[in-house]
């Protein structure tokens, strides 16, 4: 059961979708990540609201930001670390600094910002997510998630921040590159902070997935729906939960989590400003349409 609510505020369109659903499909904390169909569905309408006063839809960037995560069950879904009695939550951090991102961005562009969700009590499925950033025809698609480690990030040494985004030399390359420009320009804007930078995470689909032209899909899900869709789409990790001075630096305090969302913000308008709107290409086949697998 899907319920969307529609939120108009100030005179910029504000579209937070809040989707219920039953039913668990992640477990663990990097299954978010991973998981989901092949292929997000086809986009069948748009979603986008009338335009109203304040609103420019047409001539500005629209910019769709994903919490990572949610309540499924009842658990947070995401990782999380208990670090002096205090437990932090990946599904929460990523909701505060979705917010962040969005407040910042409506403050200083004129873009039309959506969230995919509203709440870390809610998790949506990441097709939904997926087909409702294509539906918008997002400019730029940021999925925003914190990194753990099996065991203890600090004695394991893994820190930083990271994007899983798309390979380039394949299906949609010229989309693939854009995703990997924007991401880097928003990892440039996180290491600015301190944060060590990780890079991009390129990896191939596992299970012999591939997109329409026979090529090898990307494995992680908002890449690949993205590369589908044709939009411009990534994964943005936010250092570890589990890595101390990544914790207690980057992630434990409102003023630091809305530090990593202004960073963000920063690296999507100085993207944006350079690159423009993205030139929306409807896949030919459909997302839904896997090749195989
Ligand atoms: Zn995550």
């Amino acid at each position: 059961m899907i319920h969307l609510k529609k939120v108009l505020k100030h005179f910029s369109a504000t579209l937070l979708i809040a989707v219920l659903f039953s039913g668990s499909i992640f477990s663990t904390s990097k299954a978010e990540e991973e998981a989901g169909p092949a292929f997000a569905p086809p986009v069948v309408k748009s979603t986008v609201p009338e335009a109203g006063p304040g609103m420019n839809l047409r001539s500005d960037c629209v910019v769709v930001l994903d919490p990572g995560h949610g309540k499924t069950d009842g658990h947070y879904s995401g990782c999380h670390f208990e670090y002096n009695g205090v437990t932090y939550y990946e599904d929460i951090i990523t909701m505060k600094i979705a917010n962040y991102t969005k407040e910042y961005l409506e403050k200083n562009s004129n873009y039309t910002v959506y969230l995919t969700k509203d709440s870390s009590e809610v998790t949506v499925p990441l097709d939904q997510r997926a087909s409702f950033a294509a539906s918008v025809h997002a400019d730029l698609f940021v999925s925003l998630h914190v990194d753990s480690i099996a065991g203890n990030g600090t004695t394991r040494n893994a820190y930083g921040a990271s994007s899983m985004s798309p390979r380039t030399g394949r299906f949609n390359d010229g989309i693939a590159l854009q995703s990997q420009e924007a991401a880097n320009t928003i990892l440039n804007q996180l290491t600015s902070l301190g944060l060590h930078n990780r890079g991009l995470i390129l990896q191939d689909s596992k299970n012999g997935t591939l997109y329409p032209d026979g090529s090898t899909a990307d494995y992680y899900a908002i890449p690949r729906y993205s590369q589908m869709y044709g939009i411009r789409g990534f994964i943005i990790e936010h250092g570890y939960i589990n890595y101390i001075s990544d914790l207690t630096l980057f992630l434990s305090t409102d003023d630091q989590l809305k530090a990593l969302g202004e960073a963000d913000a920063k690296g999507i308008i100085e993207y944006l400003n350079k690159a423009g709107k993205s030139t929306f290409v409807p896949a030919k086949q459909g997302p839904g349409a896997p090749a195989s697998n």
